[in-house]
């Protein structure tokens, strides 16, 4: 299914498309609708069109709020290029910056919207099987950016994007960071305004993350997905403090209703709480994979449940 949307590939695979990459677009290739995706801090989301040399595209264009900082505008440059160095179909592409009457960070589309937000009050309709497939092709885009030693930061259910309900990428690379080739972590210089129920203990005490600090919030976004979009940490009640001291004194989420035992135990091994003893994202991959294949087949058994893998049958 992935591969038979126009967003598996980059747009750049064509060699003719290739010849034009460059990472400044010009404006009057750039078509922006009345249309928001969706808003952040720094400014709002809008669709659009990219005309390339031999086709159309649809696009998401990231638009910094006018009066900014200077702060503002390296920081969305950063972002970009961190996205320009990726490519892979389970992370939104940058197709491109464009500088004009705003700084515009152009991006391929998945307009089916944030995770946590597609689950939310659908449990008869989207069966556990569906999840599994979404969570384990996050997975592959998190092995992909492991390999490639960058760390997401900010990984978490809002900030994975579907392309359509069998298809995820993931997003919002306003945190990432490029580690250095002989660094296994990133040490950050200050604490900023962080999502501290995503972040393993070593984020929060030592400011250090990794990719294995991106497991753990790997495994809250499991939960996030599990749980059919909740909050994290009783719907969001706990503070971050709390969090904090309820992680320290041993003690992780419970299992959430529909969630399979298996999936429980990957995302309890997410949140281990030294980042040595943490499987690492090729790992999870594989247990992904494992268990989302073995649901697969089940549903292929012959008197397997009609509608096949879309009824996970327990
Ligand atoms: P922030 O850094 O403020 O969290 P995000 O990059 O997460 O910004 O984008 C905010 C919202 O904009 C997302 O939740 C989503 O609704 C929309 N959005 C962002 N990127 C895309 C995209 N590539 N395709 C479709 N919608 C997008
Ligand atoms: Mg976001």
């Amino acid at each position: 299914m992935p591969m038979d949307t126009s967003v598996y590939e980059s747009p750049y695979s064509d060699p003719e498309e290739l010849k034009n990459k460059k990472l400044f677009l010009k404006r009057e290739n750039l078509l922006m609708a009345d249309i928001e995706l969706g808003c952040g801090n720094f400014g709002s989301v809008r669709q659009g069109v990219y005309r390339m040399r031999k086709k159309q595209i649809d696009v998401a264009i990231k638009v910094l709020k006018q009066s900014t900082e200077k702060a503002d505008k390296d920081e969305m440059m950063r972002e970009a290029q961190i996205m320009h160095q990726l490519d892979n179909p389970y992370i939104v592409r940058l197709i491109g910056v464009c500088q004009a009457e705003a700084l515009m960070l152009v991006m391929e589309m998945a307009g089916g919207g944030p995770l946590h937000k597609f689950l939310a009050g659908r449990k008869e309709e989207i069966p556990v099987s569906n999840v599994a497939e979404l969570l384990h092709q996050v997975s592959m885009g998190m092995k992909y950016l492991e390999e490639k030693n960058f760390v997401h930061r900010d990984l978490a259910a809002r900030n994975v994007l579907l392309v359509n309900r069998h298809y995820a990428k993931i997003s919002d690379f306003g945190l990432s960071k490029a580690l250095g080739a002989d660094d296994s972590y990133y040490t950050a210089r200050s604490a900023g305004k962080w999502p501290l129920k995503w972040y393993a203990p070593e984020c929060i005490n030592f400011r250090k993350f990794s990719s294995r600090s991106d497991v753990w919030s790997y495994g809250v976004t499991m939960w996030e997905a599990f749980s059919y979009g909740q909050k994290p940490y009783k719907a969001g009640k706990m503070k971050g403090p709390e969090v904090m001291a309820f992680i320290e004194q041993g003690k992780r989420m419970e299992c959430p209703p529909e969630c399979p035992p298996e999936m429980y135990k990957l995302m309890s091994d997410c949140w281990t709480y030294k980042w040595e003893d943490r499987p690492d994202f090729a790992a999870v991959e594989q247990r992904m994979r494992t268990y989302y294949y073995s649901l697969a087949s089940k549903a292929e058994e012959p008197g397997a449940c009609a509608n096949g893998v879309e009824a996970a049958c327990p």
